[in-house]
C-alpha cells in the first residue's frame, strides 16, 4: 500500500450531519476546518428527522424554557445532567431563530411565526398538559436543517472531504492530533492532521434487528474513541421509538400523534389511556413502548400478533396531507395503505443512542470520574453524552441537542486551536489501520460478515432491547463475546480497492460488536429500571445505588465499569407519572 497522504487543519471534524455542520459553520470563518463523512454530506441521518425540533418559543400558547428544562430532566427519568439540560433549553430559542435566519423554511402559522405541534413529554406548567414545543418543517425537519447547514458550509468555505471513511483518531502526547481515514473511491489512506478534533457520527440503531436508523448508523466514532481508552457512558441506556412500521422499523413520527393520532390494541382499545391518564398516547417514549409490548404479551396485539395500530383516520385527509407527508407517502409506499382510510400497523424499532462519548459543557471530552478533558478531542451530536437526555430521550430534543453542542463545541475549538500548536505525528500513525484493512484484504473467509451482523442484531433484539433480564443480559454478552471471535474470522468477498463498499460494511460490524458489548455489560450491572433501560428483575428506580452515570472502558480485552456523579441544580428526583 501506498503511503498515506498527509492534510493539516486547524480543525478536523468527523461528521456532516447536524453536529458536524454546525460546529464547522463556528469555526470555518476564522480557521482552516476539514469536515470528513463516510457519505455525501446531505445523507447524514439527520436529513431523515421528521417531527421537529423543540424551542419554547411559545407562539401558539405560553412557554417558557424553565417548562421545557423540566420536561426533559423528568423524561430523562433524572439521569439527565441538569446544567447540561438548562443551557440546552435556553439555547434552543436562539438557536432555532439562528437556523432560521440562515435560511431554513420552517411551516408557519397564519401570522407568519414559526408554527409548533405537540410532541410526546413536552408539557405547560411542569406536566399539566401537552403543550405546543415543536417547530418543524412538515415532517421533513432535519431534511430542512441539513440542506441549510450544508449550503450555510458551503458559503463560509468549509473543506469537505466527502466519501472519507474515519478508521483511527490520532492521540499524541495526551493530546488528540487528527484522524486517519480510507478514501473509499481509491482505497488510499490520508492523515488529517489537526490541532482539535471534533466526532460527530451519529447513532448506532443498527446494532439492532428492527430499527429507524440508516444504514451508516454503525456507532463508528464512539468505538474509534472507545478502541482508544475513551470510555462508553450510559451505554445501556437505548431508545426504542414506538411507532416503526411493522417488521420494517421504518419511522412514523411522533408528530403523527402530536397532530391526534392514537394506538390502538387488538380490541380496539385506546390502551395509553389506561397507562398515562394525562398525556395518554403523548406519553414518553421509554412508557409507550413498554406498553406496548405488555399490550402485545397480553395477548392484545392485532389479531393477537406482534403489533399494534396508529390510527391517524380522525386527522382528515388535510391534516395528513398537508402536515404529514413524508410518513403518508411511506405507509402508502411500503405498506400500500392509505393511513387517511386505514390504521398503520406498527411495532417499537430501535431508534435513539442516549449514551456516547463523554463530553462537557463546551464538549469537550472528558475520559474520567473527575470529568478531566483530553485537550483538543471534541465531540458533539448523537455520538456524544454531554447528557441531556439521561436514561430517556425526549422527541425533538435531538435536534436541539446537535444544533446547541454543536454550536459550542465549535466555539470552544476556535478558541482552542488559537493558541494552541499542531501536536507533532507519533511514527507509527497510519500502523493500527493499515493493520486492520490488511487483516480484511488477506487469507481466507470462514463466513462472510453479514452473518456476523445478523447473527448480532438478532441477538440484541432479542436480549438487550425494551424489555431485559439480568439471564438474557448475561446470554447477550456471551453471544457477544462468540460474535467477536466469529467476526475475525470474516473477510468481505470484495478484496479491492476501488469502492469497497463491502470492506467499509465490514468495519462497521466491527464498531457495532464493541458498542453491543458495552452496551450489555452496562446493562447486566445496572440492577434497576430507568428510563428506557427496563430490567423486569428490578422493575423498580433505584437512585439510592443508581443515581449515576456509568462509564464503560476497553481494558486489555474486557469492558471494565466506572460510575459518576449526575449533576443535578433544580429538581430534585421525583417518581415518575404522566
Ligand atoms: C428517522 C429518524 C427521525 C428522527 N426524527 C427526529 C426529530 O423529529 N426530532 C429530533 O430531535 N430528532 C429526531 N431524530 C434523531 C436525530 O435526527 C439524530 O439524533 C440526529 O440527527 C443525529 O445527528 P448527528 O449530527 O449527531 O449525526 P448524523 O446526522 O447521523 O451524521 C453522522 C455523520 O457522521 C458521518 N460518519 C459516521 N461515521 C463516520 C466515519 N467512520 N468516517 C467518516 N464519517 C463518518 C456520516 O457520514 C454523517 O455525515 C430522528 C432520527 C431518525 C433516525
Amino acid at each position: 500500500m501506498s503511503d498515506p497522504i498527509v492534510h493539516r487543519f486547524d480543525v478536523v471534524i468527523v461528521g456532516a450531519g447536524g453536529a458536524g455542520l454546525m460546529a464547522a459553520l463556528q469555526t470555518s470563518a476564522n480557521a482552516e476546518v476539514a469536515v470528513l463523512s463516510k457519505l455525501y454530506p446531505t445523507r447524514s441521518h439527520t436529513g431523515s428527522a421528521q417531527g421537529g425540533i423543540g424551542a419554547a418559543l411559545g407562539n401558539l400558547e405560553e412557554d417558557h424554557w424553565e417548562w421545557h428544562m423540566f420536561d426533559t430532566v423528568k423524561g430523562g427519568d433524572y439521569l439527565s445532567d441538569q446544567d447540561a439540560c438548562e443551557i440546552m433549553c435556553r439555547d434552543a430559542i436562539d438557536t432555532v431563530y439562528e437556523l432560521e435566519h440562515n435560511g431554513l423554511p420552517f411551516s408557519r402559522t397564519p401570522e407568519g411565526l414559526i408554527d409548533q405541534r405537540r410532541f410526546g413529554g413536552h408539557t405547560r406548567n411542569f406536566g399539566e398538559a401537552p403543550v405546543r414545543r415543536a417547530c418543524y418543517a412538515a415532517d421533513r425537519t432535519g431534511h430542512m436543517i441539513l440542506q441549510t447547514l450544508y449550503q450555510q458550509s458551503i458559503r463560509t468555505g468549509v473543506n469537505f472531504f466527502s466519501e472519507f471513511h474515519a478508521l483511527d483518531l490520532i492521540i499524541s502526547d495526551g493530546r488528540a492530533a487528527g484522524v486517519v481515514a480510507r478514501e473509499i473511491k481509491t482505497g488510499q489512506l490520508h492523515v488529517f492532521h489537526g490541532k482539535a478534533v471534533i466526532i460527530a457520527t451519529g447513532g448506532y440503531g443498527r446494532a439492532f434487528k428492527v430499527t429507524s436508523n440508516s444504514l451508516s448508523g454503525t456507532g463508528d466514532g464512539v468505538a474509534l474513541a472507545f478502541r482508544r481508552g475513551i470510555p462508553f457512558e450510559d451505554a445501556e441506556f437505548y431508545q426504542f421509538h414506538p411507532t416503526g412500521i411493522y417488521r420494517m422499523g421504518i419511522l412514523i413520527t411522533e408528530g403523527a400523534r402530536g397532530e391526534g393520532g392514537i394506538l390502538i390494541n387488538g380490541q380496539g382499545e385506546r390502551f395509553m389511556e389506561r397507562y398515562a391518564p394525562t398525556l395518554k398516547d403523548l406519553a414518553p417514549r421509554d412508557l409507550v413502548s413498554r406498553c406496548i409490548y405488555s399490550e402485545i404479551r397480553a395477548g392484545r396485539g392485532i389479531n393477537g400478533q406482534d403489533y399494534v395500530y396508529l390510527d391517524l383516520t380522525g386527522l382528515g385527509r388535510d391534516v395528513i396531507e398537508t402536515k404529514l407527508p413524508d410518513i403518508t407517502e411511506f405507509v402508502r409506499v411500503y405498506l400500500g395503505i392509505d393511513p387517511v382510510t386505514a390504521p398503520i400497523p406498527i411495532q417499537p424499532t430501535a431508534h435513539y443512542a442516549m449514551g456516547g462519548i463523554p463530553t462537557d459543557l463546551d464538549g469537550r471530552v472528558v475520559v474520567d470520574e473527575a470529568n478531566t478533558p483530553l485537550p483538543g478531542l471534541y465531540a458533539a451530536g448523537e455520538c456524544a453524552c454531554v447528557s441531556v437526555h439521561g436514561a430517556n430521550r425526549l422527541g425533538t430534543n435531538s435536534l436541539v441537542d446537535i444544533i446547541v453542542f454543536g454550536r459550542r463545541a465549535g466555539k470552544h475549538a476556535l478558541e482552542f486551536v488559537k493558541t494552541a500548536d499542531l501536536p507533532p505525528l507519533p511514527s507509527d500513525v497510519t500502523d493500527r489501520a493499515r493493520a486492520e484493512v490488511d487483516h480484511f484484504l488477506s487469507g481466507h473467509a470462514v463466513e462472510p460478515p453479514a452473518n456476523v451482523r445478523a447473527d448480532l442484531q438478532q441477538t440484541m433484539m432479542d436480549l438487550a432491547s425494551v424489555l431485559r433480564t439480568g439471564s438474557g443480559l448475561t446470554e447477550c454478552l456471551s453471544r457477544v463475546e462468540q460474535l467477536r471471535e466469529r467476526f475475525s474470522r470474516t473477510r468481505p468477498q470484495d478484496q479491492g480497492d476501488c469502492f469497497n463498499t463491502d470492506l467499509l460494511e465490514t468495519l462497521e460490524i466491527g464498531y457495532l460488536i464493541d458498542i453491543s458489548h458495552a452496551l450489555a455489560a452496562s446493562a447486566l450491572a445496572r440492577t434497576e429500571s430507568r428510563g428506557a433501560h427496563y430490567r423486569e428483575d428490578y422493575p423498580e428506580r433505584d437512585d439510592k445505588h443508581w443515581l449515576k452515570h456509568s462509564l464503560a472502558y476497553w481494558r486489555d480485552g474486557r469492558i471494565e465499569l466506572r460510575y459518576k456523579p449526575v449533576s443535578i441544580t433544580r429538581f430534585e428526583p421525583k417518581a415518575r407519572t404522566y
